[in-house]
């Protein structure tokens, strides 16, 4: 929905105003939501500190908060030859998410989007997750704060 909405905003604005800032605006419109931009420059961070570079898959991704309707689901990915990657968070989950689960959820569908990236359910010694890919299905717990996050990023990356 906002996908389609937002460019016809933007685009009747330019018409009003007549700027020429905001057509330069308009040339590349961002195909991600706003509030998870932040997380993706993270992630793009991240990458790059490993080395990695993934600046050209992540253009090519669109990105909504919406209310996704399956229980217990707090992201998807769809992927697709002849469409470009569409990360969705559901928006009730985002709404009373602290930011390093906002990161986590982000993290996870980038791994499935970008890095193109299975489910891991590895388990650590004391039955934790091993991986941020952990499907949510099976009884590893996740722990993800700012003492392992590292750890986890390194894994994520790897
Ligand atoms: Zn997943």
């Amino acid at each position: 929905m906002q996908r389609t909405i937002r460019p016809l905003i933007y685009g009747t604005l330019c018409c009003w105003l007549g700027l020429s800032a905001c057509e330069k605006e308009q040339a590349e419109p961002s195909k991600v939501d706003e509030d998870l931009q932040p997380y993706f420059e993270r992630f793009d961070v991240e990458a790059r500190a490993r080395g990695l570079d993934f600046s050209l898959e992540m253009e090519e991704l669109e990105a909504d908060i919406l209310g996704i309707d399956q229980d217990g689901v707090l992201g998807q990915c769809h992927y697709s030859d002849q469409a470009p990657n569409i990360v969705e968070v559901d928006d009730q989950f985002w709404a009373r998410a602290t930011d390093l689960e906002k990161e986590y959820v982000v993290f996870h569908e980038l791994g499935h989007c970008v890095l193109g990236k299975d489910h891991n359910d590895d388990r650590n010694t004391d039955g934790t997750c091993s991986s941020i890919m952990q499907s949510g299905l099976t009884s590893c717990r996740v722990t993800y704060n700012s003492s392992n996050r590292e750890s986890y990023l390194d894994e994520l990356f790897e």
